[in-house]
């Protein structure tokens, strides 16, 4: 028996449904091309259901809903991106039941997840569910990862001890552009986004707050960093925003970087040199401690989405899921580097490789390296094309590195502002 069609057997098909229709035979043709799962023309346990998958924003749970009434499923496959899914039953009868029941029908969405709309599924009988193909397990080489490190009342106290409005002053124009709105808050250093490192000669008046004084005793005790970390960075992370991939500057922090996760779950991806991706799960109230390898060669970042594709394991098998974001806090906490760095990781690295910081902040910033030594290319364009003779003031010069850009031009070195004004 064939899968019954969409439309009320004797009624007149609507246009509507005419063009449903026409999409799903549609979808049906590009299916065939799969090599591992068969579309079948006989009825069997196994369902393909299309409009029904991770790709058009439907939830596992969603479609648990809506299958589980007509017999047991005993596996449920989504994959990623795909807007279809696999279910299966212990018996063709009850797939049969399902088939017959829900081809067709719309299925309204989940409130929980954001901009989902309801969908109307259609099915069809295939010989075989996939292998689920999961997301990459494992860490990158030096992450450790501790679920569980600090309790609900601890994650409130750090969520509490953030000033956020004294925050935003600090930032310059430059931070707000690469920060796309997330919010941000420094203590002890701050860190520069326009130049992607940090002053140690300009320690902040706040260092870090005292209520994180038992977090680093017990960070300490693990054994995995050398100093106490003496900066901390507080990003907060509303659903759909997201950081880009980087490489933290070698030449501005020590090995071990320290990631509290807070708030919210969120998955950071992790890509090393020769292209492995790994998918790292940041579940909320989790410590990550980036060392080695993942501190100082893999780029890491977290991808602007509103949820995120996670494995799930149920009595039906492992899957994937949508798991919806929220607020998520994150505290980062560092070690500042006063010296060059000396790793092993030269292509990475600003203190070894001329461009190195470029390879580190390519996707944040796209030029800069080390600039508080070498001239800003907009700054070096700017002199360049002024006219022979014209007069400019290079104010808080520095080691005067614009000095010789334009040998046309008159230079003024003003060391400080106050000059000026007497
Ligand atoms: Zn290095």
């Amino acid at each position: 028996m064939a899968a019954p069609s969409l439309h009320v057997s004797g009624a007149k098909m609507s246009k509507s449904d005419r063009r449903l229709l026409r999409k799903h035979n549609k979808f049906k043709i590009n299916f065939a091309r799969r090599k591992d799962v068969h579309i079948s023309d006989i009825p069997t346990q196994h369902l393909l259901v299309n409009n029904g998958g991770l790709g058009n924003n439907v939830q596992r749970e969603q479609l648990l809903s809506v299958f589980e009434p007509f017999g047991r499923v005993t596996s449920l496959v989504m994959e990623q991106d795909q807007p279809y899914a696999f279910v299966s039953y212990s018996s063709i009868p009850e797939a049969l039941a399902a088939c017959t029941a829900i081809h067709g029908c719309l299925v309204k969405a989940l409130q929980t997840v954001p901009s989902a709309q309801d969908v109307q599924l259609f099915l069809t009988y295939v010989d075989r569910v996939p292998d689920v193909a999961m997301p990459s397990s494992g860490l990158p080489e030096g992450l450790v990862m501790i679920r569980d490190f600090v309790s609900e009342d601890e994650e409130q106290v750090f969520l509490q001890c953030v000033d956020w409005d004294s925050s935003d002053s600090q930032l310059s124009e430059g931070a707000h552009l690469t920060l796309k709105h997330r919010r941000v808050k420094h203590y002890g250093y701050e860190f520069m986004y326009g130049i992607n490192n940090v002053d140690p000669d300009r320690p902040l008046e706040q260092g870090i707050p005292h209520e994180c004084d038992q977090f680093l005793d017990r960070l300490m005790a693990l054994g995995c960093l050398n100093q106490r970390p003496d900066q901390l960075t507080v990003n907060q992370y509303k659903p759909g925003q997201g950081i880009p991939v980087h490489v933290d500057t070698h030449s501005a922090f020590e090995d071990g970087i320290v990631v509290l996760s807070l708030g919210s779950q969120a998955i950071m991806d992790f890509k090393g040199p020769k292209g492995e991706h790994f998918p790292v799960m940041l579940p909320r109230r989790s410590l990550a401690v980036m060392l080695g390898p993942s501190r100082y060669q893999f780029t890491h970042g977290i991808m602007p989405r509103k949820s995120d594709v996670m494995p799930v394991q149920s009595a039906s098998g492992d899957s994937l899921t949508l798991s919806r974001r929220d607020t998520r806090t994150s505290f980062t906490f560092r070690i500042l580097r006063r010296g060059p760095c000396h790793c092993c990781y030269r292509e990475q690295c600003d203190s070894q490789t001329p461009h190195g910081s470029q390879v580190c902040t390519r996707r944040l910033q796209g030029h800069f390296s080390d600039t508080r030594h070498s001239p800003w290319p907009r700054v070096v364009e700017f002199l360049k094309q002024l006219p022979l003779g014209a007069l400019v003031a290079d104010v808080g010069c520095g080691n005067g590195k614009y000095l010789s850009i334009n040998p046309g031009i008159h230079m003024v070195r003003v060391l400080e502002l106050s000059w000026l004004k007497s």
